[in-house]
């Protein structure tokens, strides 16, 4: 084994949160910033003139729009970069003082580029068909061909130039505050288990002790941490979902869109899929509570609580507290088999992301919760984020974001604008990266202790995606609901979720997490609502890809390269029709899948009955 690091290793961009090519950096912006104003000035005229462009000035604008494209790309390379790196260094050490400095520069360089190019936008948005059509003839603006026909779909959204400079001025303090203050409590936060403290991250780690008594204390520390917080981050909610609704009324001139038409359109699904998808999963709830009774019972736990959603399954022979640990080096290379096994490059792929310390897993001090993969912007490198402590769920978690990296990775040659994909189709890659892994642990285990773990896992994983994801959906369109009528108070909140588990998890668990809406770090994210259904459908999907991988024998390896590389330029829709000739806004799709998972659900429970 090749010496792997634990840590990520980013000099190649920056020294650190302290290097003064930072500050060069920053000035470049601000130049690029200036000249991507005066490159987009002209289009000003022909936004307030509202006509189509004459035949004989096409070309002269096509020059316009290729400049202020061009400079663009190359300033949100810029940014892209320096931005990747400052949040690097603050998942790391969330309390890392230069980087807490850079941090809203960032954001507010960011909200000033998109400032800047805010008429080129709209112009893009509002200019005729004709015109429209010879742009993306042009070989440099091809690349907006899918944005551009995906974006003009919500033309009536549209306001004035201003109006828009406005709101993007304005959220940079205000929506986007919001989503910082909650990073902040999150990384900041401290709780005491077993007469240590320690931060929030290191403790959701502990939530998947063997110990049953270390779990419940775990949970019941974070949850005592973030009920201290309680009206904190309620106003948190309040202010971001009250923007979102402000903001999406200010736009409903012509139309009221429904939050859950956005957030589809930002998805790239149709409503009827997502309904669909959501009616076949709460017609087979079901699945995900016989997952819950049948861990129950390995565990010998009669009902089983929330502090046990994450236990890793018992391991024979050995005493309480001592769960079988996995080294990082382990781990990584039980993944890159799993991958090999599927694709040679998708294995080497994950070994060599390890060898170039493109992971950061090591824990640390002050650290963020929870696991990310992201990517610097040129050269188009990924990178992980992620908390190491050698559990199974750990060495899954670590393929899960391989999965979203083996992702960039396939699409790394494409131009910038090819490769923007919507989460339901990020969530496709990464959970099938997860199912490849179990699927290789489950065929090489020889014991039926070893074959219960891997079942365990899939049962665990099949009442996350088809019970708690679907919960957090059905918590934030209550959410959404009632922020509708007015501000919504913790208590308040605190009902809607355990209301919210109880209409999906039912009788499968005794008691509910109600701080969840608190500790869950998806329901302050300022940028993106309706963070958690994608979830679920990449777990459905993925499953549906997985179920071909066997029918289409070794084409289906390239099958699935070039399925992940159209995602950035077709709907979700248009991605399954043209690669597997299906139809996702039928439940028929969405059954098929669940199909899977009910055949690894009874497999777990055939395992527990023989025990
Ligand atoms: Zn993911």
């Amino acid at each position: 084994m090749p010496h792997l690091q634990q840590t990520w290793d980013n000099r190649s961009f920056y020294q650190g949160s302290d290097d003064p090519e930072i500050t060069v950096t920053v000035n470049c912006l601000k130049a690029d910033i200036k000249a991507l104003a005066d490159l987009c000035t002209p289009f000003v005229e022909p936004i307030e003139a509202a006509a189509p462009i004459p035949a004989a000035q096409v070309d002269r604008w096509l020059a316009h729009v290729r400049a202020a494209h061009q400079r663009r790309t190359e300033t949100y390379n810029r940014l892209g970069n320096l931005r990747t790196f400052i949040s690097s260094v603050l998942s790391v050490d969330s309390r890392d003082p230069r980087a807490s400095e850079w941090k809203p520069t960032l954001q507010q360089l960011g909200a000033e580029i998109s400032q800047a190019t805010k008429a080129l936008d709209i112009f893009l948005l509002r200019a005729d068909d004709n015109f429209i059509q010879a742009l993306v003839a042009d070989p440099v603006l091809e690349e907006l061909r899918f944005s551009l026909q995906h974006q003009r779909q919500l033309q009536d959204q549209l306001l004035s130039l201003a109006e828009e400079q406005l709101i993007t001025g304005l959220a940079v303090n205000g929506l986007q505050g919001w989503g910082n203050l909650y990073s902040e409590l999150a990384g900041k936060g401290q709780c005491t288990v077993q007469g240590n403290s320690m931060g929030l991250a290191k403790a959701f780690n502990l939530l998947s002790s063997p110990d049953r008594a270390i779990r419940s204390e775990a949970w019941h520390g974070i949850k005592t941490t973030w009920e201290g917080q309680a009206d904190t981050v309620a106003a948190i909610l309040n202010a971001i979902n009250g923007w979102r609704l402000e903001e999406t009324k200010q736009r409903s001139h012509h139309r009221r869109l429904h939050y859950l038409d956005k957030s589809c359109h930002q998805s790239r699904i149709d409503r009827a899929t997502l309904d669909a998808m959501m009616e076949a999963t709460y017609q087979r709830r079901n699945l995900g509570q016989r997952a819950l009774v049948a861990m129950g019972k390995v565990l010998n736990i009669s009902t089983m609580e929330p502090w046990d959603l994450f236990a890793p399954p018992p391991t024979g022979g050995q005493a309480e507290g001592q769960g079988e640990r996995v080294a990082f080096e382990q781990a990584v290379d039980l993944v890159a088999q799993a991958f090999r096994q599927f694709n040679p490059a998708m294995g080497d792929f994950a070994v060599m992301m390890a060898e170039k310390g493109w992971i950061d897993a090591q824990p640390t001090p002050n650290r963020a919760t929870g696991a990310y993969c992201t990517s610097f912007a040129e050269p188009k490198e990924p990178r992980i984020f992620m908390t190491f402590e050698g559990s199974m769920n750990n060495v899954l978690t670590l393929a899960h974001e391989l999965g979203h990296a083996w992702h960039n990775w396939v699409m790394a040659d494409l131009t910038r604008y090819k490769t923007f994909y919507p989460m339901t189709l990020a969530e496709t890659a990464s959970i099938f990266g997860e199912t490849l892994v179990r699927d290789a642990l489950f065929e090489q285990a020889s014991t039926p202790e070893q074959k219960l773990k891997i079942a365990w896992e899939e049962g665990a994983a099949a009442a996350t995606f088809l019970l708690n994801i679907p919960a957090r959906f059905t918590f934030e369109q209550k959410l959404v609901e009632a922020r509708q009528q007015g501000f919504v108070i913790a208590d308040t909140l605190k009902t809607m979720m355990a209301d919210s588990w109880q209409h999906w998890y039912e009788d499968s668990l005794g008691s509910y997490d109600e701080m969840f809406w608190a500790s869950k770090l998806h329901f302050s994210i300022a940028g993106l609502g309706f963070y958690n259904y994608p979830y679920l459908f990449g777990y459905l999907f993925s499953l549906g890809i997985y179920a071909q991988k066997d029918r289409q024998g070794s084409a289906f390896n390239h099958l699935y390269t070039s399925l992940l590389r159209d995602t950035g330029t077709m709907t979700a829709e248009a991605v399954v029709q043209h690669h597997l000739q299906q139809d996702i806004r039928q439940p028929e799709f969405w059954q098929a899948s669940l199909d899977i998972v009910d055949r690894a659900v009874s497999r777990l429970e055939s395992l527990v009955t023989c025990q």
